[in-house]
């Protein structure tokens, strides 16, 4: 699929069940946008991890924390409502060995990247309570 904001190509991931507990939408995978870092709920995701380079090699190696990390973009914008719920999955991408603060930095400074939210102003609200 296309992301439905900017019509660039997405990559789509499946989120294990400890990761979908803490997310708004039950949907047992999401689609990335490669451009504008979009996350759309997805019904039918693959079962392979893409890779997550394609977007940005600010990602995590890892495909654990790669997919986490993308979850963390998907609430990133609505930090102020799902503060706990980013707290876990960020928790959860720290865990499986991501820095998500540094990974953050290093998508804003990432000129391939054109988020479709302020990535550097939502890094340091996040800083403030992770
Ligand atoms: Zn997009």
């Amino acid at each position: 699929m296309t992301c439905p904001r900017c019509d660039a190509a997405t990559i789509a991931f499946s989120i294990p069940a400890a990761l979908r507990a803490h997310l708004p939408d039950d949907r047992p995978g999401a689609a990335l946008c490669t451009h504008c870092l979009t996350v759309t709920p997805l019904d039918d995701p693959p079962d392979d991890t893409p890779s997550f380079e394609r977007v940005s090699d600010a990602f995590p190696a890892n495909d654990e924390a790669a997919v986490a990390f993308a979850c963390v973009l998907a609430l990133l914008d609505s930090l102020v409502l799902y503060r706990a719920e980013l707290d876990a999955v960020a928790t959860y991408a720290e865990t499986h060995g991501a820095d998500v603060l540094r990974a953050l930095e290093r998508l804003d400074a990432d000129d391939g990247v054109d988020a479709h939210f302020d990535v550097a102003r939502r890094t340091r609200q996040l800083e403030q309570f992770i």
